[in-house]
């Protein structure tokens, strides 16, 4: 049996890395230079505020609930179209054109909620989007060789690639929504916010996870559970603080409010 089809631990882990290697990058967001680039890609705006502030953070950085008048913009169609058609470069690898589609589906809903979250990505590096067939192995698909042949998926990131990289497994496309969420909130996070805004999220999370690595993982859960994910027995008793950190979950908790109105997930 080759080495990537070896199955130690029979848990499955939602994503992670094992042993040492190199951390995924972020690539944060200027917003100045942004701007401009909005500009030229989309066009001026007329009026308003900018098509890139996502003002959730003030809900972590002073605590304040903002007082809204109506239902929140969603992303445009169209431009979450154009996102898939520019941005996200997808390797079927011979997996079914179905599952590829809930895949595709799955990572683009994260994008259709807060209009600027999609602005944003739209200047970002594009993705590469990687279906692993049931049992390989997601380093044989470019993956860095301490990706955790169990995982479930992968987001990874290299400063020197011109793209990102988000790995699913076949076998979990379908057993497991909130797989892809998972995977999309990573680029986000990690590609969609500006350095001071990851730092707000960080101030935020690290008394409680102790490592940047748990704080993207929280981040994370943390939108699959706005995202309405039904977990399995094995999702909640995943190692580590993946399960504790589903099991724990609160939707009043300033932290998940914070992510509802940065995501926006459909009601
Ligand atoms: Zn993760």
């Amino acid at each position: 049996m080759p080495f990537w089809r070896r199955r130690t631990n029979p848990a499955t882990s939602l994503d992670e890395f094992v042993g040492r290697g190199a951390d995924r990058a972020a690539d944060p967001i200027d917003l100045a230079v942004a701007a401009k680039q909005w500009e030229a890609k989309i066009g001026a705006r007329k009026r308003g505020p900018s098509p890139l502030a996502i003002s959730a953070f003030s809900l972590i950085r002073g605590g304040d609930l903002f007082e809204r008048k109506g239902k929140p913009a969603r992303s445009d169609p169209a431009l979450i179209d154009r996102y898939a058609k520019e941005q996200l470069v997808v390797h079927a690898n011979r997996v079914k054109a179905s599952t590829v589609d809930d895949a595709v589906q799955g990572v683009l809903q994260v994008l259709a909620g807060h209009p600027a979250v999609l602005a944003r990505m739209l200047l970002a590096k594009p993705i590469h989007l990687e279906l692993i067939p049931d049992g390989d192995d997601f380093r044989r698909f470019g993956f860095p060789r301490h990706t955790n042949p169990n995982a479930a998926g992968i987001f990874w990131n290299d400063p020197k690639d011109d793209f990102a990289m988000i790995g699913l497994r076949e076998e979990h496309v379908l057993r497991r929504p909130h797989l892809m969420v998972h995977e999309m909130t990573h680029t986000v996070h990690l590609m969609g916010l500006t350095e001071k805004e990851r730092d707000d999220i960080d101030q935020m999370l690290m008394p409680v996870y102790r490592s940047k690595r748990w704080v993207e993982e929280a981040v994370a859960i943390y939108a699959e559970r706005a995202f309405g994910a039904k977990y399995t027995d094995e999702d909640l008793q995943a190692p580590g603080l993946y399960g504790k950190t589903r099991r724990d979950w609160n939707p009043k908790h300033v932290f998940s409010l914070f992510i509802a109105e940065w995501l926006r997930p459909a009601s």
